[in-house]
């Protein structure tokens, strides 16, 4: 058996060592051969010093470096690509992914699971965000069509079965949460406690998690659009009806005073949803726009020596 563990890496100077020294003591007692697969995905402090120094003293670290920030989807597709190992386990760097729980998910994945999950309930967290989290997941599962669950993330195991079939999916919109769920395959779920991050800062912004979510409805399926058109079929009813009650009344009273208020109200209220869903169908084609530029999910800048080599 051989083991690659994946780890994204985005300003991590403050806990990339730590996180090394943690690995390697998990891993002391193991009878089987691992290599950690960093990417530096465009850090602007100390992470790419650290992984040279890192990969230089130690052959089972291996890294790859984009030339500039690609986001963590990226970097974890570039990390799946490189792994060579028939169990891939991806985990972030900031020590929030217990290594304690790698023997564990390496266990199931012998008992013939090819998704080992590890699911974290939410200890500790900020309420907000917390808050934030659950109603994500209210909106998002009522819209898509693969089941995702809240506390279940990226931290996993794959095997390379799973491993080369996620590779299959070429799209440039990736987002691994419902990628994970489309292929299926045996799931197992561990259950963690949360852990808070305790160095370095979070990249996630409030606007940055709203993005993602926007990107998980809309990657997904095109059940937007279909709303769309639910809404516009409802509205152009109503407005119908509305015509034929003023026509009746205006036969039968005659025009009292010109509608000026109703007419404003109704062009804007017309005028708003069909912004609202002219920014949808936008959203779709803004994808398209991006799938059929063909660019690569990322560009790299330098990888260590031993990237490619099979041991
Ligand atoms: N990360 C990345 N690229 C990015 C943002 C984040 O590679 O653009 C990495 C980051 O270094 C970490 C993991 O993704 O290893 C999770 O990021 P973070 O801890 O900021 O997210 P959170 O745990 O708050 O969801
Ligand atoms: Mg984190």
């Amino acid at each position: 058996m051989r083991l690659s563990i994946v780890v994204p890496c985005y300003n991590e100077e403050q806990t990339l060592e730590k996180f090394y020294i943690t690995i390697r003591e998990t891993l002391r007692d193991c009878n089987f051969s691992y290599e950690l697969i960093l990417i530096n995905d465009g850090s602007k402090d100390k992470t790419q010093q650290i992984m040279d120094s890192l990969s230089s003293k130690d052959s089972r670290v291996r890294f790859v470096s984009f030339s500039k920030n690609f986001g963590k989807e990226a970097a974890m597709l570039a990390g799946i690509t490189y792994a060579k190992g028939n169990n891939v386990i991806l985990m972030d760097a900031d020590l929030q992914h217990p290594p304690s729980l790698i023997l564990e998910m390496i266990e199931k994945a012998e008992l013939g699971y090819d998704q080992v999950i590890a699911k974290r309930n939410r200890n500790g967290e900020a309420f907000s965000r917390s808050l934030f989290t659950r109603i994500y997941y209210k909106i998002i599962n009522s819209l898509v069509d693969v089941e995702l669950t809240d506390g279940i993330g990226d931290f996993r195991l794959l095997t390379r079965k799973a491993v080369d079939n996620l590779l299959q999916l070429k799209e440039f919109n990736r987002f691994s949460k419902g990628l994970f769920s489309w292929i299926g395959f045996n799931e197992y779920i561990i259950e963690y406690d949360n852990v808070v991050r305790e160095n370095g800062d979070s990249k996630w912004s409030f606007k940055r998690l709203l993005n993602y979510g926007i990107d998980g409805v809309i990657s997904f399926n095109n059940k937007p659009l279909r709303i769309a058109i639910y809404f516009g079929l409802i509205v152009t009813f109503f407005d119908i009806l509305y015509v034929l009650f003023m026509l009746i009344r205006i036969v039968i009273y005659g025009v009292d005073v010109p509608g000026y208020f109703t007419t404003i109200a109704s062009i804007l209220l017309i005028g708003g949803l069909q912004l609202f869903f002219m920014g949808i169908v936008g959203e779709y084609i803004g994808r398209i726009y991006y799938e059929v530029k063909k660019r690569p999910h990322y560009i790299i800048q330098k990888t260590s020596e031993m990237i490619d080599s099979e041991d």
